[in-house]
Order: C-alpha cells, then sequence, then structure tokens
C-alpha cells in the first residue's frame, strides 16, 4: 500500500497537535512553538520530526499480508518528537533530541517484543521499559497535550529518559506488564489488532494501554476523557438569568 509522504504527514501532525496544545495553554497561539511531548521543551517546527512510534523496523517484520492490507504509518502509529540536542546537566548528548533517544534506547527492543516468539525469549527490563515508553507515546496520541502535562505525564516523561529500571516515584502497580502471542495469520477479523496499535481504555487513577499483544497500566492524575472546564465556572450576577416579570405586572 503506497505511503503517504512524509512532509505532509508532519505537516498534519504539526497542525493537530498545536491546535490541541493552544486549547489548553493559550499561550501558544502567539507563537509559532510546540512542546515536545516526552522532553518537554518549547520548539519550532524545523526542530521536530515523525516518530514512528512502533518503529519502522518492527512493522517491515509484520506478516506479508498485513504489509499489503495495511500502510506501514497506520501500523506503526505517528507523532512528533524533537530532533533538538538534548542536554543533561550541562553535557550534550550525541544524536537528535528525543527521537534518537527512543531510537537509541527502545526501538530495538519494541521490535524484539513484538516478535511472535516473545514468550520463548528472555525478556529483560529494557524490553519493559520501551514497551512503557511506546506506551506512554500511545496515550498521548490519543489524548493529547492534557497527558504530558498532568503530573503522571512529568512522572512518565521522567521513566522515558530512565531506559534501564523504573524511577522511584513509580507505583508499584504500574511495574507489570501482560502479554499474550500475536494472531498467527492476517485475517479480517484481526484487522483493527493490525491497523490500530494503541488501544486505550480509562478508569480512575490509571489508563489502560493495549500496544498489539502486550497490556499495561499506565499512572493517569485526571481522567481525559472528562472535558475540561474552559470558561469561568460561574456567571457574574449581572449576567445571571433572571426571571423578568415586567410583562405580567403590567
Ligand atoms: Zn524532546
Amino acid at each position: 500500500m503506497a505511503e503517504i509522504d512524509l512532509p505532509s504527514v508532519k505537516e498534519l501532525l504539526w497542525h493537530k497537535m498545536r491546535g490541541d496544545l493552544t486549547t489548553l495553554v493559550p499561550w501558544f497561539a502567539s507563537n509559532d512553538l510546540l512542546l515536545c511531548p516526552t522532553c518537554g521543551r518549547a520548539l519550532k517546527y524545523d526542530e521536530f520530526s515523525v516518530e514512528h512510534i512502533i518503529p519502522q523496523q518492527a512493522v517491515a517484520d509484520d506478516p506479508a499480508a498485513v504489509r499489503v492490507a495495511i500502510s506501514k504509518n497506520m501500523r506503526s502509529g505517528l507523532t512528533l518528537l524533537c530532533k533538538r540536542t538534548l542536554v543533561f546537566s550541562n553535557k550534550s548528548i550525541p544524536g537528535h533530541g528525543c527521537n534518537s533517544w527512543k531510537g537509541k534506547y527502545y526501538d530495538k527492543y519494541i521490535r524484539e517484543a513484538l516478535q511472535p516468539d516473545v514468550l520463548s525469549r528472555r525478556f529483560h527490563s529494557r524490553h519493559h521499559m520501551a514497551v512503557m515508553a511506546a506506551g506512554y507515546l500511545g496515550l498521548f496520541r490519543e489524548y493529547g497535550y492534557q497527558i504530558a502535562l498532568l503530573p503522571s505525564g512529568l512522572l512518565m516523561r521522567s521513566q522515558f529518559f530512565r531506559p534501564n529500571s523504573f524511577v522511584p516515584e513509580m507505583p508499584m502497580e504500574f511495574q507489570m506488564l501482560l502479554t499474550g502471542g500475536p494472531p498467527e495469520s492476517y485475517t479480517e477479523d484481526d484487522r483493527e489488532y493490525w491497523s490500530e496499535p494503541f488501544k486505550v481504555g480509562v478508569e480512575a487513577g490509571a489508563a489502560y494501554v493495549v500496544m498489539r499483544h502486550f497490556s499495561l497500566r499506565l499512572p493517569l492524575s485526571r481522567d481525559p476523557t472528562v472535558p475540561l472546564a474552559r470558561a469561568l465556572p460561574y456567571a457574574p450576577p449581572r449576567y445571571r438569568l433572571r426571571l423578568n416579570l415586567a410583562a405580567i405586572l403590567d
């Protein structure tokens, strides 16, 4: 299946993400910046690149029938991540920002985790962290910047930069990962398994993210399905609706 050309995908993502961000933080309407969903820096268009959340190398391993039926971008799930050099404690990290960070620390492990024989392989903490990082980006892709800006988002973003172990603040209940095996062949009944890489559910204090055959719970400080109050929660007395009885009394 033909791929959509990447530059236009980037533009679409940029406008969608900026639209979402501006509704939450109106300050962004007066500039041309976007927050990186992982490092949180406010950066320009040229400092972002398209990120395949499930890496391209991983979806290249999908069965041939799947590759014919469903586009690569759809099977990956896309977002924008920054490509500006990361700096930790005044030290520059070689590479292209969060995009390179994910590529270096997680993409190989996401690919391995998605192999059909995952249950017979050695599965270690880096695989777990990689699936969590992808799960966070899947959750961000679904609900946008409110995920990144919540206290739980800050926790997940700290976790993103700790690829070998859990951050100490991560509650135990979110340190578990469930998995089964992927479908062995492609049928129309399985289409959603491949075409929608992240299925997200929400309950009090947690998000359930299913990434293909993995299921994980992620911390969530606020239910993103409940609309945010974007206007004053009360009406000033002068504007309050009052019964006008003048016509009746006349
Ligand atoms: Zn970044």
